[in-house]
């Protein structure tokens, strides 16, 4: 853990703002944050928990806003998040039950939120190098199915996403919620179709693609060669031709039973613990 979140980092916080009405501006415009066209024009997004929070400190997050009920007040994390977040040039609300369930859309909400700078990794600063997995998914559109893949591909210690064609957004409430805080922990990169064939070409990897009609068994695929890029299809329409082409290999999962395919985050979780069951090695300890 950062020095700061531990005994004797900052406490004192001078600048909090109390907040009790739906009407103030600021909460006005967090809660626009529930828009995409808001998040773009803001460049930020907004996450839940003191945990998620402090996690994302850590990990050089640039924090704008710290939004904590009045029931977290006082709790010593609660204190020294709000004088971070001070201390970094931040806001710091103190806000009632009704506009934080109002901020966080539900009821029940988490005592804490954030609203952080969006961050996106440029596509030509990724250069992967060997044991690197990185997943390409393209046109994405469910939120849940993002989330869900951005989480698993930390849990595999995949390097990263690149975002192909229109997707859905990585910095959604509901993408961020799914991804249960990995959406810190693991960078997303957006390419045009054209642009991510581009790279593809200057970089030495295996483009593994998976198709409901790939030739391969994704077990008898060789991973260790080169540093792998899955791609994976459209949940409706499955992976363009133009893309599929492209693949070094075309890999398919068998099935049994009467389903057509699988759902995209399960097929994703299936190719990547595959493709890196030689790194994942079970840790004892846990
Ligand atoms: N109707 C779509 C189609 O015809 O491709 C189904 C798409 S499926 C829900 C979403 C993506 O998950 C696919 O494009 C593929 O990348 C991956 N996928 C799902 N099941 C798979 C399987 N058995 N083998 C390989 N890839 C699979």
């Amino acid at each position: 853990m950062n020095s700061d979140f531990r005994e004797g980092g900052p406490r004192r916080v001078g600048h909090v703002k109390e907040v009790t009405s739906l009407a103030n501006p600021i909460v006005k415009d967090i809660k626009a944050l529930s828009q995409k066209k808001a998040r773009d024009e803001s460049g930020t997004f907004m996450a839940e928990g003191l945990k998620l929070v402090i996690d994302a400190l850590e990990l050089g997050w640039t924090i704008r806003t710290l939004v904590y009920s009045k029931a977290a007040k006082g709790k010593p994390l609660v204190e020294q998040v709000a004088a971070k977040t001070v201390a970094n040039g931040g806001l710091v609300l103190e806000v009632n039950e009704k506009v934080i369930s109002a901020i966080a859309r539900r009821d029940n909400p988490q005592m804490v939120v954030g609203i952080f700078d969006q961050k996106w990794k440029p596509l030509r600063d990724i250069r992967p190098t060997d044991g690197e997995t990185w997943i390409a998914l393209d046109r994405v559109r469910d939120p849940g199915n993002l989330g869900t893949i951005i989480r698993t591909a930390d849990a595999a210690g995949a390097s990263g996403i690149i975002l192909v064609g229109e997707s859905t957004d990585p910095f959604s409430l509901e993408t961020v919620r799914a991804t249960m805080g990995s959406v810190f922990a693991v960078p997303v990169a957006k390419a045009t179709p054209e642009e991510f064939l581009a790279w593809k070409k200057h970089v030495g990897i295996s483009l593994v693609a998976t198709h409901l009609a790939g030739a391969v068994d994704y077990r008898t695929i060789d991973y260790k060669k080169k540093p792998v890029v899955l791609l994976m299809g459209n949940e409706q329409s499955g992976l363009p031709d133009t893309l599929a082409g492209e693949a070094d290999a075309l890999a398919r999962i068998p099935q049994a039973g009467r389903a057509d395919s699988l759902n995209l985050a399960v097929a994703t979780a299936v190719m990547l613990f595959e493709a890196r069951r030689h790194l994942l090695i079970l840790d004892k300890a846990k």
